[in-house]
């Protein structure tokens, strides 16, 4: 692909112009640079590591023919994204659309499962499943409304009044001592709270049941898809645009000052309010240094990555369907577990996110064979390999587990950050999800992405609407740049471009 490496480590400064400089090449950096290239401006992208994608990257981690995603693995945000749906992402990459969105595990063989239907989920969940329905069904039925009420800074003027407060009025509920009283059994409870424990935080609280409710809603609608390939390709696509369009990618670039870069109108950087501080130096206005000082960055996540000879034996047969498994059994185990790494503990028995890719996407391993992508919770910087307590966990809904790995690969938190500087302390959301830093992100302001030094922008996952792979920060990060420093109101069209009649008609290619 058509990415370019024009720097060569420690090349120094570039002397030349650009319209627009982004800083990382991440999913949001990379969506910024999609925008403003579209828009007709000269982008170019820097980025420390030598391969673009930040958290979507994949690569072999155990053993050769095993490819495992690094960071993010399942991405209901990638069909909710008013971004990528601009971009057509589905079209452009081939996606594998499991019709269970995610499964949780229970001791004797009992599981919750989510299926993309509302209606099959309902039934298998026998006495809660009106529940489910009443709480669940009004979001799902409304669920690209809910994606754009979710997808920008909560300060603006929510886009479906009603679509906010039918959300509102779920979370104030799943997120407060209410959220057990809807229910009669435990599989219910324990399925809501094992996607809302995503957010790394004590639950309940708000801010874990407006992640919860917001990923359970696509679990009902457009589902939870998993790219074929692995997440890197979704970075290569963006990345395969941006060049397209006119646009340099340069890899195995940190940038440490502003003073490195070549003279441009807008700077976007997909970095953390900490780097952001270093990198402005004096440049950045006291009040608003101290504004991003404020901001807190929360616990952490631990990798384990496996390569096993065949795929993971769950007891509860119906797990196999499912993309994503939340692992640690009932709502009170898993908020025992975030209990303890809040109080800087490490649980012994950890809330675990698991992905089984290699069920649905065959390519990801040789033959027969399987990888299984995982994370415990972790407290800030945590150096402390999760590889045991990971396996036994699975290992208690799987028995026979063990016996099936043939390699593994252990990323602690503090390497996650060695990895990726933005994942502070091993915290892969930039920035805890307090309710504070979901209106605050990182700082008061209906356009956060907009800093007060001029022509320079901050896109990452710290600004609105937070982590994921969305491309949303980016994308209105750059439109916050085209309307202040290129007088351009409104985003470029960013779907794939037909190409023109004449040479379809002469190519001969179609049937
Ligand atoms: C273990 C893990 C699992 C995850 N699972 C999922 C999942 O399943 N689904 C999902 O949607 N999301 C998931 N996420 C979250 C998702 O990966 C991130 O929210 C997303 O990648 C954020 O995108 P970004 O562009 O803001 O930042 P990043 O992806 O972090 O990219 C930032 C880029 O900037 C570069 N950079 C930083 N500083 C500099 C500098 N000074 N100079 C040059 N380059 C710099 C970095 O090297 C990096 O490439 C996961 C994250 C992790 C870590």
């Amino acid at each position: 692909m058509g990415v370019r490496r024009t720097l060569a480590d420690g090349g120094g400064t570039i002397v030349d112009t650009v319209d627009v400089i982004v800083v990382g090449a991440g999913p949001n950096g990379l969506a910024a640079a999609v925008t403003m290239a579209r828009a007709g401006l000269s982008v170019r992208v820097y980025e420390k590591a030598d391969v673009i994608g930040g958290g979507s990257r994949t690569a072999e981690l155990t053993l050769p023919g095993f490819r495992h995603d690094i960071c993010s693995a399942v991405h209901p945000m990638a069909y909710a994204s008013a971004f990528f749906r601009r971009f057509g992402l589905a079209e452009r990459i081939p996606f594998v659309l499991p019709e269970v969105s995610y499964g949780h595990p229970l001791d004797g063989g009992r599981a919750g499962i989510a299926y993309r239907d509302i209606e099959r989920t309902v039934e298998s969940l026998g006495v809660d499943g009106h529940a489910w329905k009443t709480l669940m069904g009004p979001l799902a039925r409304h669920a690209d409304q809910v994606a754009r009420t979710t997808g920008s800074s909560l300060l603006q003027a929510p886009p479906h009044p009603l679509t906010f407060a039918r959300f509102g009025i779920r979370a104030l509920e799943q997120g407060t001592v209410a959220w057990n009283l809807r229910w009669k059994e435990d599989v219910a409870p324990a399925m809501l709270a094992g996607v809302a424990a995503h957010a790394i935080r004590p639950m309940p609280s708000l801010a874990t049941a407006a992640g919860g409710l917001m990923l359970g809603t696509y679990a009902h609608d457009r589902g939870w898809p998993i790219p074929v390939g692995g997440s890197q390709s979704i970075v290569d696509a963006m990345a395969a645009d941006v060049v397209a369009h006119g646009g340099e990618i340069v890899t195995g670039t940190e940038i440490t000052s502003l003073a490195e870069l070549p003279k441009a109108r807008a700077v976007l950087f997909d970095v953390s309010p900490r780097a952001l501080v270093r990198i402005a130096g004096s440049r950045m206005p006291a009040r608003y240094e101290r504004a991003l000082k404020r901001f807190r960055y929360g616990n952490g996540a631990a990798k384990v990555d496996y390569a096993l000879s065949g795929p993971v034996p769950w007891t509860n047969p119906e797990l196999h369907r499912a993309s994503t498994l939340h692992v640690g059994g009932t709502r009170a185990e898993l908020v025992a577990a975030e209990k303890d790494v809040a109080r800087g503990r490490h649980s012994e028995r950890p809330y675990v996110l698991a992905s089984q890719p290699t069920t649905f996407d065959p390519s990801r391993a040789p033959e027969g064979k399987h990888v299984l992508w995982a994370y415990a919770h972790v407290p800030q910087y945590s150096t402390v390999d999760q590889t045991e307590v990971v396996t036994a966990q699975i290992e208690r809904f799987a028995p026979g587990f063990r016996d099936l790995i043939l390699a593994s690969s252990s990323t602690t938190g503090i390497e996650m950050e060695r990895y990726n500087p933005n994942y502070i302390g091993g915290d892969i959301a930039v920035g805890a999800p307090s309710m504070r830093q979901l209106v605050a992100r990182p700082v008061f302001s209906a356009d956060p992405w907009r800093t007060p030094m001029p022509g320079v922008y901050l896109c990452s996952s710290s600004t609105p609407p937070g982590p994921g792979v969305h491309g949303l920060a980016g994308w209105h990060a750059a439109a916050s740049a085209l309307r202040h420093e290129f007088g351009m109101h409104g985003t470029p069209a960013l779907g794939i471009e037909q190409p023109p009649m004449q040479t379809l008609q002469n190519s001969g290619a179609a049937a």
